[in-house]
């Protein structure tokens, strides 16, 4: 899962990726309302952490152009300190939820997990599929109960695929929503990442699709 974060401060910036990479997620940052209306038009995240307070362009424009151009993706606003004002306006905006600052990151983090179930129409922090199962608090899978040991590509990987339990997905999703921006993209990477997941998993768990992608399901 891809997450986009626009946040004008370095330091609460930079914790905010942090935080974000080593919970799994890929992780591109902006810093201003400019590249963040840019980015979250043309590239497809899973969800925004936005600052509404940014120079050259605030958040609440930022994300009404958004949702005026139809981007539908769960976006999470940050809003300043007894600011009431500031949530309605971002919730009348399109906001899907919001945290005032400061904040705990292991809240933000919750938030997050919570608004990316829903966007996949998920109820429980538990995603399954087949005797797979991905506890999204934690980021571990089993199978059968049993842990199993992932990269952190591999996770990412198989995490898109788990939220995306029955359908299919195309190598160019896979590689939209596990890579950052400024990362080297080789479509190829996906298929030795897919390769060593089925070796870790039951026979037939990703099933390739002709010509469509991958699908995973519960082994036939
Ligand atoms: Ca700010």
């Amino acid at each position: 899962m891809r997450i986009l974060v626009v946040e004008d401060e370095p330091t609460l910036r930079a914790q905010l990726a942090d935080a974000l990479r080593a919970a799994g997620y890929a992780v591109d940052c902006a810093d201003n309302g400019v590249d963040a209306r840019h980015l979250g038009e043309t590239e497809p995240y899973d969800a925004v952490v936005l600052d509404l307070g940014l120079p050259r362009i605030d958040g609440v424009t930022v994300l009404k152009s958004w949702r005026a151009t139809g981007r539908a993706m769960p976006v999470l606003v940050l809003t300043a300190r007894d600011s009431w004002h500031e949530k309605v306006a971002g919730i009348d905006a399109g906001a899907d939820d919001y945290l005032t600052k400061p904040f705990h990151m292991e809240e933000l983090l919750a938030r997050l997990r919570a608004l990316l179930r829903r966007a996949g129409g998920h109820s429980s922090a538990d995603l399954r599929c087949g005797p797979l199962v991905l506890d999204t608090r934690s980021g571990r899978v089993t199978v059968d109960g049993r842990l199993l040991p992932l990269t952190g590509h591999e996770y990412r990987v198989l995490a898109y695929l788990v939220h995306h339990c029955d359908q299919v997905v195309s190598r160019s999703d896979l590689i939209e929503h596990i890579y950052e921006q400024d990362f080297d993209r080789d479509s190829n990477t996906v298929e030795v990442f897919i390769a060593r997941l089925r070796k870790k998993l039951p026979p037939g768990t990703i099933e390739t699709v002709r010509g469509l992608g991958y699908r995973l399901s519960e082994p036939r």
